[in-house]
């Protein structure tokens, strides 16, 4: 393999060389006084990034762990609920839904395209009973994003549970769990924090403690529990098993990063990223994936493909002849990312991206102005800077 130059990947993201060093912290025992208190501590520092003061459980897995957990916990055999699909990742919650015995409903529409707040006031109005609403808030494969911040109090205001994938959508949108009324919400690390993959981050409301705890199919003593972090962990300070003790380390690195930068100074570099992405890609003649900008996410800038452009020769092309890693959709379409996220989000990650792209395609034979998409993303991070 030629030489890895830049990582510009929708997650796990690069990592920032503080974060590097919180990863490579002393290994401590999990019981250990000063390691219970660096816990303590990670989990109020989460508690910040989701704006919340419900519960945080921390579970010591890729956030799909805590994803797979929390649905299994809350739905009970024959629980109406509707499931927002806009992508993969929420299609593939319908698929745990239909297993875990749930009567789904969903409104689904095209994976380049967003489910609105009227539509799912619509439907809440026209099928009274539904018990809970699941939904991605930012659907990273494609680059589109959902409207938590409406689609919440509708469900809140109708006493709807609602379970939140925000995976890459803390940190990379405004995302304000309590006073939206978000009961169940999971996000990791890898993604706009700008940390290592690993773990879970969970925020519980008392609501979706009290469903779990109501449903006798909830997993105990299981590495999905819930309950056992609630009870052990929450509750007497016993771990359910051995904490991974160098991802929380680096987490805690992480979130101190961005909490002195600022929430809402992270948010807007994601925002200013995709600023000058769209820009320049505009100005090269590189189609935009999502079907309407409004919709179109702060973390990554799809790009729509012509059919005889494939996206992963796209990736291999880029990675091998300039040494750029870039995401592919994951089976979304055909689209290649350009992400700016975490660490990737600003500066001058997205002029890379820009160029190694639009030098790739035009080698696979798309006419592209390579130049004028530079020049205009210049323009636009000039004037950012000023
Ligand atoms: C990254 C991500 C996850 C975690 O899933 P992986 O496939 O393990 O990366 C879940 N949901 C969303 C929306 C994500 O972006």
């Amino acid at each position: 393999m030629n030489k890895l130059e830049f990582t510009l990947s929708a997650g796990p993201v690069e990592v920032s060389a503080a974060t590097l060093a919180g990863l490579a912290k002393p290994i401590q025992y999990h019981y250990d006084e000063d390691f219970k208190d660096t816990f303590r501590r990670v989990q109020d520092k989460t508690a910040q990034i989701f704006q919340t003061k419900n519960d945080v459980i921390i579970m010591q897995g890729e956030a799909i762990l805590a994803l797979e957990g929390a649905l299994k916990s809350l739905v009970t055999p024959g629980m109406k609920v509707l499931n927002l699909v806009q992508g993969i990742f929420g299609k593939g919650t319908g698929y745990w839904l239909k297993d875990f015995g749930a009567d789904v409903a969903e409104l689904e529409v095209g994976y380049d395209d967003a489910v609105t707040p009227e539509m799912v006031e619509e439907y809440l109005d026209a099928h009274p009973g539904i018990e809970m609403v699941c939904l991605v808030a930012s659907e990273t494969p494609s680059g589109t994003v959902s409207d938590v911040s409406r689609i919440g109090p509708i469900c809140r205001d109708r006493g709807i549970l609602t379970y939140v994938d925000t995976v890459s959508g803390v940190l990379g949108m405004e995302h304000r769990t309590d006073d939206w009324g978000l009961d169940l919400c999971v996000t990791g690390p890898q993604k706009c924090l700008g940390g290592a993959p690993g773990l879970s981050l969970v925020s519980v409301s008392q609501r979706a403690w009290d469903k779990m705890y109501a449903n006798p199919a909830a997993p105990r003593d299981s590495y999905l529990s819930l309950i056992d972090w609630k009870e052990k962990w929450l509750g007497d300070g016993r771990f359910p098993y051995t904490p991974s003790v160098q991802d929380i380390n680096g987490l805690e690195a992480a979130l101190d990063q961005a909490l002195a930068e600022g929430i809402d100074n992270v948010i807007q570099r994601h925002v200013d990223a995709r600023e000058l992405t769209k820009a320049g890609a505009r100005a090269m003649g590189l189609e935009f994936w999502a079907v309407r900008e409004d919709i179109m996410s702060a973390c990554v800038t799809s790009i729509r493909l012509p059919d005889d452009v494939d996206n992963a020769a796209v990736r291999d092309l880029a990675r091998s002849k300039y040494g750029v890693m870039f995401s592919h959709g994951q089976g979304a379409g055909n689209l290649i990312r350009l992400s700016h996220m975490g660490s990737t989000a600003g500066g001058f990650h997205s002029i890379v991206g820009l160029a190694a792209l639009g030098r790739t395609l035009s080698d696979l034979g798309m006419k592209l102005d390579v130049g004028a998409g530079l020049e205009a993303a210049l323009e636009v991070l000039g004037a950012q800077r000023a």
